[in-house]
């Protein structure tokens, strides 16, 4: 007979690894199975790791998880050609506990994320792939998966298996998606010695930054790019929807040489190895896209419900936060002796209470109006950068005068009415 299991996690991201150690914390019997050869080796990431969602699993996580950089900077780019204008934020007071954000390489960091689970008591099984969910009258009562005696059983399975969630789509949870709900992402970490990234990044001690680039880093494409700072090493990435990049015939790792290729982007990488390739689809459907996320016996945590915020770039930590109300609601479960879909209610009700679904409630349009009025991203950023290169050319053009050229060039272009249209449309798609 196989043993019996508390809660099964499938998937050891930050997802179903929150889910894991809150539960083995709270004395459940937990079984958290990966399919990569250890936790963090098929995950990919940005890199930028918030600190509140992951302080509330493990207080004071940053003194001993090993993490790249604090990140001091926020840098964002609206690039053209040959030009960018640029608008960001540094504080010292990210510098300092309790930090704001961190650079990270998920390679280590689920590594030693998985194994804080493993000393709470989970029992983690690496290169094992969960096949299905087995269902009896209605309910998840366990999963088969590829290993010869394959089958293990438990009173509620968590599927934090990803944003392509294999198992939902086999509960029925999830439908295929539609190429405007996921973005294609390629990236590359690229070796460069400290001393050169705080030179170039205008960065002290293990202080970092972060670029996010849009406009002609995606050609102009609903997406964007980013580039962040490791210790010893950059974070270069780029995506757009899967629908942009069929429409506008873009193959990823052409986009992502573009990029690198870049006149305002080239002189940071100058001199740096590429060290690795990566490329994943980032769940950007948001509100409209979240699936179902309790049933008998199941719940659904982390991109595998589709829970990111791809206006903030936040992933990791809504993943970790709905592992954690997971475990919340599994714990009560187990009390009450009750795993049906009204008992793990609870995990939904938590979800759609928290800052996790008001926020993608809050940006539900965006995505949607960005697609379909493409000229934020091809028209309005390279007027922007036009509009300032005019503006701080000194040729004699009392200031004034340059004003209303500029204000004239936008309208005579697009029409006052149009304009303002546009202006209502996007504060209303982000308001
Ligand atoms: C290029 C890129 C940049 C990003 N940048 C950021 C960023 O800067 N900050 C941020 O917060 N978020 C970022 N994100 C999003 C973030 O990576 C995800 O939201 C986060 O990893 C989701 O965690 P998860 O645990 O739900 O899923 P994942 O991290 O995808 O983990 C799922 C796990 O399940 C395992 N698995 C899948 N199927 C099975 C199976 N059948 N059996 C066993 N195991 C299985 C996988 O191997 C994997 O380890 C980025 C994403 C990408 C692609």
């Amino acid at each position: 007979m196989p043993e019996k299991f508390d809660v099964i996690v499938v998937g050891a991201g930050p997802a179903g690894t929150s889910c894991a150690y809150s539960c083995a914390k709270n004395g459940l019997k937990v079984l958290l199975i990966e399919r990569g050869e250890y936790p963090g080796s098929k995950n990919v990431m940005g890199g930028v790791l918030y600190r509140k969602q992951m302080e509330d699993i493990i207080p004071e996580f940053w003194k001993e998880a090993p993490l790249e950089r604090p990140v001091v900077e926020q840098r964002f780019w609206m690039m053209d050609k040959e030009s960018v204008v640029q608008f960001g934020y540094k504080g010292l007071e990210w510098a300092v506990e309790p930090y704001n954000n961190f650079t990270v390489l998920r390679a280590q960091f689920d590594q030693w994320f998985a194994q804080k689970a493993v000393e709470q008591g989970a029992l983690l099984i690496n290169e094992t792939v969960v096949t299905e969910c087995i269902v009896e009258n209605g309910k998840v009562i366990g999963v088969r998966t590829d290993r010869p005696d394959g089958e293990a059983f438990a009173d509620v399975v968590v599927l934090a298996d990803g944003v392509n969630s294999l198992l939902s789509k086999q509960l029925g949870f999830h439908r295929e998606f539609r190429p405007d709900e996921v973005a294609l992402t390629v990236m590359e970490v690229i070796n460069l010695p400290k001393d050169k990234i705080n030179e170039r990044f205008n960065l002290e001690g293990n202080h970092g930054t972060t670029i996010e680039i849009f406009g002609d880093s995606t050609k102009g494409n609903l997406g964007t790019a980013f580039l962040y700072t490791n210790k010893d090493s950059l974070n270069i990435g780029v995506g757009t929807t899967l629908s942009s990049m069929i429409k506008a015939k873009l193959k990823p790792y052409e986009l992502l040489d573009y990029l690198k290729k870049h006149p305002m982007v080239r002189p940071y990488l100058e001199g740096g190895e590429s060290a690795e390739y990566l490329a994943h689809l980032i769940p950007e459907g948001g509100f409209h896209s979240v699936p179902r996320v309790a049933g008998n016996g199941v719940l659904v945590v982390g991109d595998a419900a589709q829970l990111v915020n791809a206006i903030h770039r936040e992933g990791s930590n809504m993943a970790m936060a709905s592992g954690q109300m997971a475990a919340e609601a599994i714990v009560e479960a187990k009390k009450d002796g009750d795993f049906s879909e009204k008992s793990l209610n609870r995990y939904k009700e938590a979800l759609y209470g928290s800052f996790i679904i008001k926020d993608l409630e809050k940006y539900k349009d965006a995505a949607h109006t960005f697609e379909k009025y493409p000229q934020y991203f091809k028209e309005y950023l390279p007027m922007m950068n036009q509009a300032m290169s005019k503006f701080f050319t000194v040729d004699g053009t009392p200031k004034k005068e340059k004003q209303k050229q500029i204000m004239r060039s936008v309208t005579a272009e697009k029409g006052t009415l149009k304009v303002m249209q546009d202006i209502y449309r996007a504060w209303k798609a982000v308001k």
